[in-house]
């Protein structure tokens, strides 16, 4: 591990203060940033611990929702009565992650911000333009078995590995932000951004900015599963995995939403599926209909051809369960 400076800060303002003087990595739990600085895969100068901020709360929303500090403990959220009653698709999820120690430690800004565990961006000997651009991506041709078959580029075909974000993605949440701009508000879906050409940028964070909370809005009564296929049943990452959130009113879905994991570089919301349930009859041929438009534009690598057909069927036994 390289040399590097390190201040705790006491404020968030502090934290900003720090970050507007130059570059600095934020840790919080440090659950990811600690085992790319150990690989030296990422090598910030200065790192500016925020795990001591007053980012921790789960607090009720005026409007019904609820909003979860960036600090908040994975363990600690998927625990929480009002997340578990209001939002199970998320305690799900979160429950799905990782090993107990990690969800511990790991904070929910840290969950939103973790990057891909593709093999060779941490293989220092291997082309990778998210590490190093311009070097190429060793995985295209390479073992591509976990990698993207939607929203990739030639650049770049790695998955966001993050269960947390796919729930959050299907429940329409907010990320609340502040910087040495302002404060602001980005949709969970618009947070991370697809490769293209510049696979380095993930995310539309600003220099310095810092996740504060992310808002959960009401939710009316939807039934809501989170399934995740792995290669063993704990502490791995998703081959695929599915959020669903649907409401039937007399045979008629009245409101669909779809996510899916470890498919795409990001939390990969089946929008024109979503679309195609909303208003049809609640039966098997609605929901093979919209389990095939769900992976429309798959592009399969060599050996990951099998993620679309594991999608499809996940969706629609989803949806058949829960209707
Ligand atoms: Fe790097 Fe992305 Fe290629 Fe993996 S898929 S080697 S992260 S460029």
């Amino acid at each position: 591990m390289r040399e590097f400076g390190y201040v705790r800060a006491a404020t968030v303002a502090e934290a900003i203060g720090l970050a507007a003087e130059g570059p600095v990595a934020y840790l919080a739990g440090g659950t990811n940033l600690v085992d790319l600085m150990r690989e030296e895969v990422e090598r910030p100068r200065r790192v500016v611990d925020i795990s001591r901020l007053p980012l921790s709360a789960v607090e009720d929303l005026p409007d019904g929702g609820l909003r979860l500090g960036a600090l908040a403990r994975n363990a600690h959220v998927a625990a929480d009565d009002r997340v578990r009653r209001r939002y199970p698709v998320l305690a799900r999820a979160l429950l799905r992650g990782a090993s107990p120690q990690l969800r511990n430690r790991a904070t929910v800004g840290g969950n939103l911000l973790q990057r891909t565990r593709c093999r060779y961006f941490y293989d220092l000997g291997a082309a990778c333009n998210k590490r190093a651009p311009g070097t190429g991506c060793e995985a295209i041709g390479g073992f591509d078995r976990g990698h993207a078959i939607l929203g990739a580029s030639e650049s770049c075909v790695a998955v966001h590995p993050s269960d947390m974000c796919v729930a959050l993605a299907a429940l329409d949440a907010t990320v609340n932000l502040t910087g040495p701009e302002g404060d602001r508000s980005v949709p969970v879906s618009d947070l991370h951004l697809l490769p293209g050409d510049t696979p380095q940028v993930e995310t539309v964070l600003r220099s310095g900015e810092l996740v504060t909370s992310v808002d959960l809005p009401p939710w009316p009564p939807a039934r809501g599963a989170y399934v995740k296929v792995r290669d063993r049943a704990s502490y791995a990452f998703a081959l695929v995995s599915v959020a669903v959130l649907v409401q039937v009113h007399e045979g008629t879905i009245t409101l669909a939403r779809i996510a899916l994991g470890g498919v795409a570089p990001k939390p990969w919301r089946a929008y024109a599926a979503e679309e195609l349930l909303t208003g049809a009859a609640a039966d098997e041929r609605t929901f093979g209909a919209a389990a095939e438009e769900a992976v429309v534009g798959a592009r399969p690598l060599r050996h990951n051809g099998f993620k679309a057909e594991l999608a499809r069927r996940l969706i629609r036994r989803t949806l058949v369960k829960l209707s």
